[in-house]
């Protein structure tokens, strides 16, 4: 029992810290792990204790707000994780594949917020609270630029939805160095309804997405896909994702579809949410204490943790710099043991208030470097980061740039120039199949390696003695290496790496100069008019060429043998034209478009710059269009664009 009441008082404690305070101490997965525990307690030994967190909705009221007494009450969720528990939960409804109508929804992951409207006027607006009792939150909510103010509806009605903060928001508002960063979309949310000051409210541009008609005089819905176009003809707000299914396997196909495009959306989503759609059959199956028993939600696997950082160390990258990485104690994260992540620079660690030591929130969304998003508890023993002092590979000084540390020694710091050998080598630049990074090392440890060129001088002698390299693969790294010399200029300008260019920027630089000559006599004006070339990267193609030590590398390269392929011009309508398409065309698909463009002279780009000659709009077209006239560049519709393919 005293393990329960220990249990059930930790609970309380995170609820209140995440409920009451928005500030959580856990991360989600781990509070319910605990639930779970708890909930598996209480069914074994038939004890519910007075105070468990299973008897009840979300937090109490907080004081410093107006308690107000909701119309209807508002309920939490029953939820499963797994395909086998929802297909229970479905089984139940009917045999086989066919079951009564249900909707499938996101599962938003904000905070409930419930709108109370008479004679079509907004009177109020309140947090969940307890269910029957929430935090009358009006004068923050009426800063939600999408909640309407009156509608048409005359009755009384209580509408439910989720108060959001889309993660472009998210984005911005952290992005203002002044601020402390927001650790996570949910919190920030949470946090600006329920803060004194709407001011605040305002500033971090919410939305609420409405979902439920939690109470309506003089009115009744059929079903539930009936009350979501009452929603959105009184111009409430809602999912633009609504799946209405009498099929088991359409419901499930749908779970695997939005937990795929989960990362790609704008706002958190924690999961979807089953319900039946009849009202006639909800009211039958009714409520249990604290859920619904006509709906459930679907929990998809967390992205965020907690865990201890142990360390903050920094790793020379190719361009020598810096970069802060935190070493933690693993944990497991959406299928993963998370042992690093990336920290990006000083500053960020200070604004952070990352200490070695405390306890962190760590998220990871697909393919994403797991990233710290702020500090969950400090500990005892706590210690400040403190900012390298030497190189900690090849230990010479280190200079600032902003916020940036790097190390002094430019052409000789011995992990820099490994990693501008492995980039340099790597598929998308010079593309040298066989030469590992570890490989690498031990060249540059013999002497063998100082300049790219060197790669080229490569022979069989110099491989022999490297570890794993036989007959065999000698022969194979050679002839790969022979094989990379005949490249093109957007490759090669990669491999160089010059700082802020990417693989896409380089492919843009050969695009736009045609030659390497053209590239290395880049002007500045130029390079700034290029679509997401900034003041930045323009000014590193410059200052890249200015130094007489790229210039030479080249020139080593290229009397290696390295010859660069340059784009066969194409003669046509075209010629010389950089076009944008927009809009769809009846009769050419995108790609088809673009084809006879290039076979015709042209270059296709993605966005309108001033750079671009002529835009080609197809129906529909939207905000190209709109900036292609404002820039004056010459637009053509479909008829136009034929009669120019056809000549
Ligand atoms: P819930 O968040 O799991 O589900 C219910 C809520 O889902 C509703 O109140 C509503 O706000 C929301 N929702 C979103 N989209 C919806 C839709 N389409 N239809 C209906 N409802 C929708 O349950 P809960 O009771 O609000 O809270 C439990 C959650 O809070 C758990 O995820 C738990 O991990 C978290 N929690 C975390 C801590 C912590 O310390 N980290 C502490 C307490 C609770």
């Amino acid at each position: 029992m005293d393990e329960m009441k220990k249990l059930v008082e930790q609970l309380n404690d995170y609820a209140y810290r995440y409920y009451v305070l928005d500030e959580p101490v856990v991360a989600d997965a781990e509070y319910d792990r605990l639930y779970d525990m708890l909930v598996a307690m209480e069914a074994e030994t038939g004890v519910v204790l007075e105070n468990s967190p299973t008897r009840r909705v979300g937090g109490a009221p907080l004081a410093k707000f107006q308690s107000v007494k909701h119309l209807g009450r508002l309920y939490s969720l029953d939820k499963c994780q797994t395909k086998e528990a929802m297909t229970a939960w479905l089984d139940k409804l009917g045999e086989g594949d066919k079951i009564p109508a249900c909707s499938v929804e996101y599962k938003f992951d904000g905070l409930t917020i419930n709108l109370t409207y008479r004679d079509g006027k907004l009177v109020r607006a309140a947090t969940r609270g307890d269910g029957e009792n929430g935090e009358d939150v009006t004068a923050q909510v009426l800063t939600i630029k999408c909640v309407p103010l009156t509608i048409d509806f005359k009755g009384t009605v209580e509408v439910q939805g989720e108060g959001i903060m889309r993660l472009s928001a998210l984005e911005s508002y952290n992005s203002n160095p002044d601020v402390v960063p927001l650790k996570n979309a949910r919190n920030a949310a949470a946090g600006a309804i329920r803060n004194l000051d709407p001011g605040e409210t305002a500033k971090r541009k919410l939305e609420v997405i409405c979902y439920n008609v939690n109470y309506i005089e003089g009115r009744r819905f059929d079903g539930g896909d009936e009350m979501i176009e009452f929603l959105k003809s009184n111009r409430f707000k809602v999912s633009d994702y609504y799946l209405l299914t009498e099929s088991k396997k359409e419901v499930l196909a749908a779970l695997d579809a939005i937990a795929a495009k989960r990362d790609s959306l704008d706002f958190l989503i924690d999961g979807a949410v089953v319900k039946i759609n009849k009202f006639s059959m909800r009211e039958e199956l009714g409520y249990t204490q604290k859920f619904p028993r006509w709906a459930v939600a679907f929990k998809f696997e967390a992205q965020e943790a907690t865990t201890i950082v142990k360390d903050v160390i920094w790793q020379v990258s190719r361009t020598g710099k810096l970069n802060p990485l935190a070493v933690l104690d693993p944990v497991d994260l959406a299928g993963v043991t998370v042992s690093r992540a990336t920290l990006s620079n000083y500053n960020e660690i200070k604004r952070k208030g990352i200490k070695i030591g405390c306890r962190v929130f760590v998220r990871r969304s697909n393919d994403v470097i797991p990233e710290i998003t702020g500090v969950a508890e400090y500990l005892d023993g706590n210690r400040d980061v403190e900012p390298p002092t030497v190189c900690p590979a090849c230990g010479s000084s280190v200079e600032w740039n902003g916020a940036f540390v790097k190390c002094t020694n430019k052409d000789g710091c011995e992990t820099a120039l490994i990693s501008k050998f492995a980039h340099f080598v790597s598929r998308d630049a010079m593309d040298v199949e066989g030469l590992s990074e570890k490989t690498l090392e031990l060249l540059y440890q013999e002497g063998k390696i100082r300049r790219f060129a060197d790669l080229y001088a490569l022979t069989a002698d110099d491989l022999t003695g490297i570890e794993g390299f036989k007959e065999k693969k000698i022969a194979n790294t050679l002839e790969a290496i022979k094989k990379s010399k005949d490249t093109d200029l957007g490759r090669f300008l990669y491999a160089l790496g010059i700082p802020n260019v990417g693989k896409k920027a380089a492919s843009q630089l050969a695009d736009e100069f045609g030659t390497l000559d053209g590239v290395m006599a880049a002007d500045r004006d130029r390079l700034v008019a290029m679509d997401d070339f900034g003041e930045i990267t323009a000014g590193d193609v410059v200052a890249f060429w200015q130094n007489p030590r790229n210039a030479e590398d080249v020139a080593l390269l290229l009397s290696q043998g390295v010859t660069i392929r340059v784009k066969e011009k194409k003669e046509g309508a075209f010629s010389g034209k950089k076009v944008v398409l927009t809009g769809s065309l009846k009769k050419y698909p995108r790609s088809e478009a673009k084809k006879r463009i290039e076979e015709r002279g042209g270059e296709v780009a993605d966005s309108v710059s001033k750079t671009v000659n002529l835009v080609v709009a197809g129906e529909e077209a939207g905000s190209k269009l709109a900036k292609a006239q404002k820039l004056g560049i010459e637009i053509i519709d479909e008829q136009q664009f034929e009669k120019l393919i056809n000549g």
